[in-house]
């Protein structure tokens, strides 16, 4: 059976997905959904007066963020609770992915209150759908931490994931970013950097990160817009010989010793057959150049 479309005798909480970039991604059940609610509760209601102009949107809008206080959230609740629709919208995309909502949909489910997704534009399903890398199991780990130290320490036990994983990544931290996950994962491994999804100057480019670090080096354009980077998970057969304890060990050993010493090391710390540990050693070497 269909959901309706409009708000109907229950109060209910739509969560309703704007576009990323193209207005012309706006659903038509997302324009009617927001025109007919109570009240449209947005991440930043200057940002969304834009969308509402261009769709005609004349229900009134109220800031909501995650860390809005507890009041807020509870105020929303009520007016649930005393019938009024409500629909939750962000700056772009989809509500909740990497972006404010939790807390609310959270609050109202648990209050009994019926939350109806509008699903849209949402750019890591947008990135994958066109990335060419496997798509049947993935994970998204949304943005990484700013500095280099910590954003190390969350790669670290993603080198072993065999599933794609999917970022979020701000322009002027790409070129840091794609460095790093060419250490973390070695430089020949297939990743997609997906920029500026339904607008201008889309683009959509694949390689090793390696290939990704220097074409986004290259090119002050591909440092800039809005961008998601998928990296291909890690094969199997490699994953056999090095887990991501291992591949830490690994790369610590080999910040101060030779291969050859930090393969015996290493074999000794995790169990792992030395010539394996050799071997993924080379490979790391080889693409650092
Ligand atoms: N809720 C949104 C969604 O459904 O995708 C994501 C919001 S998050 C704050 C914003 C990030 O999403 C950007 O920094 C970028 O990584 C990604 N993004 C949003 N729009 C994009 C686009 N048009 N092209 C590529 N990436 C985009």
């Amino acid at each position: 059976m269909t959901q309706p479309s409009t708000p109907g005798n229950e109060p209910a909480l739509y969560v309703v997905a704007t576009p990323i970039g193209n207005l012309g991604d706006m659903v038509p059940r997302a324009v009617e959904v927001l025109q007919t609610v109570d009240l449209i509760a947005a991440e930043d209601t200057r940002h969304s007066s834009r969308l509402m102009d261009h769709f005609q949107i004349r229900t009134p809008l109220v800031a909501y963020h995650d860390h809005s206080d507890e009041r807020q959230v509870q105020s929303l609740v009520e007016r649930l609770q005393q019938g009024q629709n409500l629909a939750l919208i962000s700056d772009a995309g989809t509500p909740l992915v990497s972006d404010p909502g939790y807390r609310l949909v959270r609050s109202a489910r648990q209050a009994g209150i019926r939350v109806i997704p509008i699903p849209g534009a949402c750019a890591l399903i947008a990135a994958l759908s066109a990335s060419g890398l496997p798509s049947d199991r993935f994970s998204f780990e949304g943005f990484l931490p700013p500095k280099t130290g910590q954003r190390l320490n969350r790669l670290q036990p993603l080198a072993a994931e065999s599933r794609t994983l999917i970022f979020y990544e701000a322009p002027h931290r790409i070129e840091d970013c794609l460095k790093d996950m060419g250490a973390t994962f070695g430089a020949s491994r297939e990743a997609v950097l997906a920029r500026e999804i339904s607008k201008t100057f889309e683009t959509i480019r694949g390689g090793t990160l390696e290939e990704l670090q220097a074409f986004v080096a290259a090119d002050p354009n591909q440092r800039k817009g809005e961008m998601v980077v998928m990296v291909r998970g890690q094969d199997k057969a490699a994953e056999q010989t090095l887990d991501a304890e291992a591949a830490r060990i690994m790369t610590i050993l080999l910040e101060s010793l030779s291969v050859k010493q930090a393969s015996q090391i290493g074999a000794e710390i995790t169990g792992l057959k030395k010539k394996a540990l050799y071997q993924w050693a080379l490979e790391q070497q080889e693409h650092r150049g």
